[in-house]
């Protein structure tokens, strides 16, 4: 069976690991600091906070923003649920978005969301593919629209617009005009989930950006308070001698990054650009000259003069396949003890989404997007002979559903 994306693991992680675990700190500590201080350089952007997932990260922003009940948050409808569920946990409304044909969200579609309600949006750059952040950050700063920004924060006020605020899960080290993800707007989350493309297991990081007069330093500490219960000092500067003495100055939550989780997070992001993404990139150009000359296939788009993605997924589309069909396509392929997946069910389509009253027909590319999308593996441990056996029998599971002559 050619899994679909196991975690890349050597011998230099594992040794890490054990450093830490034999350290006599396992908790937030030096190594959670430097993989800040590393990530922080490899973004451009001004600090970083590392937690124990994006999720965490994605709801702690929220909450600092002061979103709240009345408020609306614009989320795609095309995105994993963890984009929008973070908006249900402020009381918030979310206010999905249709995607475009790269599977990301549509900047006119943002435009006719927004109401004197918004507050934030979330754009997430799917499969790696960065967002249209030139677009999306002007049309924050349009006059007419910044003038119908109510804020109700200090915060708010601050920022004196609407927070843009990118789901980044995907794609840590993608570039746009020449920036990476994580300078291109106010706020970036990263993932580093198990299957991401650099992962510390479970964890996550917020990259702040702001413009003044924030001081992102200040931001990064105040955010960092809020992940630790709201404590003035965290567990090592507690533990410096005569310094035991701590305050509370808010009810915060409990969602740090761990020195272990950070240790295997240091391996990765000193070698990412010469080594995971050339890895990645290489088996996407592979299976790109594979599958070009069916006509069935369209193959997704993860380099232009102007974008770089991170070569997270390989958004498989079949042209002129229905939604069922497309699921006939994916049973052939594991049969053929190969394992694919679908990126994603758009939310609308879910259960609890629906309970709140979405419709799939309001997000027609969405849907048409995911009805014929199947997601190939991609991941460093991925040969060109394992790349090659998933093009056989993706090809094989196409002619046998859909017929030699599609
Ligand atoms: C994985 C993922 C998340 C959540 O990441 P966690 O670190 O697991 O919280 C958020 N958004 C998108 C688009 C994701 O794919």
């Amino acid at each position: 069976m050619i899994p679909f994306s196991p975690p890349r693991m050597d011998q230099r992680i594992v040794d890490e690991v054990v450093d830490t675990l034999y350290s006599g700190w396992i908790t937030t500590g030096p190594k959670t600091k430097r993989f800040e201080k590393l990530l922080t350089a490899y973004g451009g952007h001004q600090s970083t906070l590392c937690l124990n997932s994006a999720t965490a990260g994605l709801e702690l922003v929220l909450h600092w923003y002061g979103v709240g009940p009345g408020d609306e948050v614009i989320v795609p409808a095309y995105t994993y649920n963890a984009t929008a569920n973070v908006v249900v946990h402020c009381g918030a409304t979310i206010v999905f978005a249709d995607a475009t044909d790269d599977f990301n969200i549509s900047v006119k579609a943002i435009e006719k969301a927004i109401t004197p309600k918004t507050k934030v949006i979330i754009p997430v750059d799917i499969g790696g593919w960065p967002c249209d952040y030139d677009a999306i950050n002007a049309l924050v700063k349009r006059d007419d629209i910044r003038s119908q920004f109510k804020a109700t924060t200090k915060e708010q006020e601050q920022l004196g617009r609407i927070l843009v605020l990118s789901d980044a899960a995907h794609s840590i080290g993608g570039r746009y005009k020449g920036r990476m993800v994580g300078n291109l707007t106010d706020i970036t989350v990263y993932s580093f989930h198990a299957v991401k493309n650099l992962t510390t297991a479970e964890g996550g990081a917020i990259c702040f950006n702001l413009p003044g007069p924030f001081d992102n330093l200040q931001v990064y500490q105040r955010l960092n308070t809020k992940s630790l219960h709201g404590q003035t000092k965290d567990a090592l500067a507690k533990n410096q001698i005569g310094n035991w003495r701590y305050d509370i100055i808010e009810a915060g939550y409990k969602c740090n990054m761990t020195d272990i989780q950070a240790s295997m997070g240091l391996v990765e992001i000193q070698r990412y650009d010469e080594d995971m993404l050339v890895r990645r990139k290489h088996i996407l150009d592979r299976y790109k000259s594979a599958l070009s000359g069916y006509k069935w296939a369209q193959i997704p788009l993860y380099e232009s003069p102007d974008r770089q993605s991170s070569y997270h997924l390989f958004l498989l589309r079949i042209r002129g396949v229905a939604e069922s069909r497309r699921d006939e396509v994916i049973q052939e392929i594991f049969k053929q003890e190969v394992a694919v997946n679908v990126h994603f069910v758009p939310l609308p389509m879910m259960t609890f989404y629906k309970g709140l009253g979405y419709r799939i027909k309001d997000y027609p590319v969405a849907y048409d997007n995911y009805s014929r999308e199947i997601t190939l593996p991609v991941y460093y441990d991925l040969t060109d002979d394992m790349v090659d056996e998933v093009v056989r029998a993706v090809v094989k599971a196409v002619e046998k559903v859909l017929g030699q002559e599609h």
